[in-house]
């Protein structure tokens, strides 16, 4: 017997759930490219694009997943043998970092490790190091989705500020954005990354990129810009299809749309909010399971965990059977560990992840839970008692 039969819960950090609707709008025929109601429609998404990120800067699109807007946010600021600071707090840290290698850009790294945030002093340091100014940007990630770290974006903006130093803030938001609070322009993030597939609950496919002046400017001082990567025809478009460097990505649009529209009538910090209490109700399980038992949040200080997804140790070799466990009997697909090798344990399969990102509500997460603790007990993993409990008990209170 299996107890999987039913609605599967892919309850990984993304792809996210899609939302039906946005699935239905985008079971359609495909629309005229040329004129009408697609080009009316893209005109609108970018203002609500803007709200999402919390900009009055330039937002693009690129039909491409999160990688592609890595490349294309580097591609517009940052030239062959230049170099950039690296903030890295995990496994999309140093994905960034590798990235910025293979275009032939000097990376000089901070590793903060897999559990403790960005420290703005040091990217501080590094910067008064730099009298040259010869960086030219500063890479963080809002939440690394492999440690489930959350890093203060506003306090990396004041220590180059306080450097005095030129160089542009990059973040990634791919794991982040219409999850966890996020505020481009009161923060002072130049240049912003994110994918439509996590908290903007769209299939993966699609990538934005945000920027405002003082980027657009770096961007006039390249000697070239790869013509695919270019963001300028693509936020100041004079033709449909300058948008998309070609045919635009109809039916992702439509479903983009339909997304935009749930966040814009739940409301942006109703999102926000609905986050926060998931990943209290999970982080308040996982607290009572570990009072008696291998069961930990990677982040210890809930000031620095994400709201979008939950890294958990759970010891090799429980954190793969568990997984295995939960999607073969129970329906529920609990993310790997990733960038979570140790000694001992080469393949971080003590590590497991729980995705609570975009169309998530109060029953999925206390179901995933009730999942996970029945799991554990099929597996004889010791922990403590009453996790269930206290993950309704935030429910319930909120
Ligand atoms: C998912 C993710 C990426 C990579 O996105 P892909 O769409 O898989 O290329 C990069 N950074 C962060 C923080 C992510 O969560």
């Amino acid at each position: 017997m299996s107890l999987a039969y039913g609605r599967p819960y892919l309850a990984i950090p993304g792809p996210s759930v899609m939302p039906d609707a946005v699935l239905r709008a985008m079971h359609r025929a495909s629309p005229n490219i040329y004129e009408g109601e697609l080009i009316d429609m893209v005109r609108g998404i970018i203002p609500d694009l803007r709200h999402v990120a919390q900009t009055d800067g330039n937002a693009c699109i690129y039909i491409s997943n999160g990688h592609g807007a890595w490349e294309a946010a580097l591609s517009n600021v940052v030239a062959e043998g230049e170099t950039v600071l690296v903030a890295a707090t995990g496994r999309f840290g140093f994905g960034w970092a590798d990235m910025a290698t293979g275009l032939g850009i000097e990376t000089q790294i901070i590793d903060f490790g897999r559990q403790t945030p960005v420290d703005p002093a040091r990217v501080f340091e590094a910067l008064k190091a730099d009298s040259g100014h010869a960086i030219r940007a500063v890479l963080m990630s809002h939440v690394d989705t492999a440690s489930a770290i959350r890093n203060d974006v506003a306090a990396v903006r004041r220590a180059i500020d306080e450097a005095g130093h030129p160089a542009l803030l990059m973040v990634d938001c791919i794991a982040s954005l219409a999850c966890d609070v996020f505020r481009m322009d009161e923060w002072g993030a130049d240049i912003m990354v994110a994918g439509s597939q996590k908290g903007l609950m769209v299939p993966p496919g699609m990538s934005f990129v945000f920027f405002n002046d003082k980027a657009a400017a770096q961007r006039e001082s390249m000697k070239r810009v790869s013509r695919y990567w270019d963001w300028k025809p693509r936020a100041d478009p004079e033709f449909f299809y300058q948008y998309f460097g070609g045919t635009a990505p109809a039916h992702h649009l439509y479903g983009l749309r339909v997304a935009l529209d749930m966040i814009k009538d739940e409301g942006l910090d109703a999102v926000w909010a609905r986050h926060a209490t998931l990943a209290r109700a999970v982080w308040a399980a996982v607290e009572a399971w570990g009072k008696d038992g291998p069961l930990a949040l990677n982040i210890a200080d809930p000031a620095h965990r994400s709201h979008a997804v939950s890294a958990l140790r759970i010891g090799a070799p429980y954190g793969a059977q568990l997984r295995e466990w939960t999607d073969k009997k129970a329906g529920v697909t609990l993310g790997i560990g990733l960038g979570m090798s140790e000694p001992g344990d080469p393949q971080g399969t003590g590590f497991f992840r729980i995705g609570h990102m975009g169309h998530v509500n109060a029953h999925m997460v206390l179901g995933a839970l009730g999942v996970i603790e029945a799991g554990m007990q099929a597996l004889g993993v010791p922990h403590g008692r009453g996790g269930i409990a206290a993950a309704a008990e935030v429910i319930g209170k909120a």
